[in-house]
């Protein structure tokens, strides 16, 4: 940690920082400038996070220098890591797919869908049982049946199932149906379910909140990891700005930051982050050329009369479409599809 005094410090303000830290047993090295004095702590770093730097009277800041993520830092796992479900490898060459409806609706559409999005190319199905919606009056999603429903998908087709976790009184329901627990945007921050799920020890897909930075994530995640659970995919769903074209801001540039910050893998979703099935297409090609592992697409038989997120809904034909366009993206990039 670096700490900086006040222009003008006193003499005993600086030695009063000097005892705090020496008295937990750290040492110090001073700098003393024409302007200021600035103290590089030294020795571990969670010691000197104990203690009220910025409260002392004379500090002006203080900063880590070490990230505070240090499970999910690229700093001490050089190499990227790969998270696999079932065979599906997050982080390999081959860039994932999920896909699948917003909500599980009902069987037939979810089956359809799974086989569909599956001969497509798709890796992984996704459709919600338990639904994060803005308003209370609007369909919450159909819950445990939901859950048998992509259990169901998953015997018809062999895809994976990734499904979100709203509660952590749901997750071993929702654990003993799911292949992956998905964390949404909204509980990102939900650090008792983040514990719990990093008990649990399957793999999470965790998503940045709408209003969260990406060392927010990154903190998240180390939620997950520090709970003995190292299976976790990062994924960016657009984040909120003064911008409304769109639902929300895709931040592409987070999937760079990421890789280079981080060593897990990430996914981007397009529907989420545009709302529009229109941009759904250019943005899924733009996060595989920025180095995303993989995507998560939503897709509808008929967007039409979907009960949540219809306007952002590929049609099956429009995905069938889309994953054929995506290979020579992939191939660019030295990926594959
Ligand atoms: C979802 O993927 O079903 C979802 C609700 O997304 P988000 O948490 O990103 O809003
Ligand atoms: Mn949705």
């Amino acid at each position: 940690m670096i700490i900086v005094m006040q222009h003008g410090a006193s003499k005993e303000q600086v030695d009063h920082v000097f005892e705090r830290i020496t008295s937990i047993g750290l040492r110090y090295q001073a700098i003393y400038g024409e302007e200021r004095v600035v103290i590089g702590v030294i020795g571990e770093e969670d010691l000197i996070r104990t203690l009220p730097i910025d409260a002392m009277p004379g500090v002006e800041r203080s900063f880590p220098i070490l990230h505070e993520f240090r499970l999910a830092d690229r700093e001490w796992h050089k190499e990227p890591s790969e998270v696999t479900v079932d065979g599906v490898v997050f982080g390999g060459t081959k860039v994932v797919v999920i896909a699948g409806p917003c909500a599980v609706e009902n069987e037939a559409m979810l089956v359809e869908t799974a086989e569909r999005v599956q001969a497509a190319g798709a890796s992984m199905l996704r459709g919600g049982a338990f639904k994060p919606r803005t308003s209370p009056y609007t369909f919450q999603g159909h819950g445990e049946s939901a859950l048998a429903y992509l259990a169901e998908a998953r015997s018809a087709t062999g895809l994976p199932v990734v499904t979100e976790v709203m509660d952590t009184a749901d997750i071993e329901l929702v654990a003993s149906y799911a292949d992956v627990l998905q964390v949404g945007a909204r509980n990102m921050s939900n650090y008792s379910l983040l514990k719990k799920v990093g008990k649990l020890g399957m793999p999470v897909l965790l998503k940045r909140g709408m209003a969260s930075t990406v060392r927010e994530l990154l903190m998240s995640a180390e939620y997950i990891l520090s709970n003995g659970n190292m299976k976790v995919i990062l994924c960016e769903r657009g984040i909120r700005t003064f911008e409304d074209g769109t639902r929300n801001t895709l931040d592409m540039s987070a999937v760079p930051a990421i890789k280079s910050m981080s060593h897990l893998p990430v996914i981007v979703d397009p529907s989420h982050a545009t709302g529009r099935s229109a941009y759904i297409a250019s943005m899924s090609k733009a996060a595989i050329a920025a180095g995303a592992d993989g995507l998560m697409i939503e897709v509808h038989p008929n967007p039409e009369e979907a009960i949540s997120d219809g306007a952002q809904s590929l049609t099956l034909d429009q995905f069938d479409q889309l994953m054929r366009e995506l290979g020579p993206i992939a191939a660019a990039v030295g990926r594959e599809i």
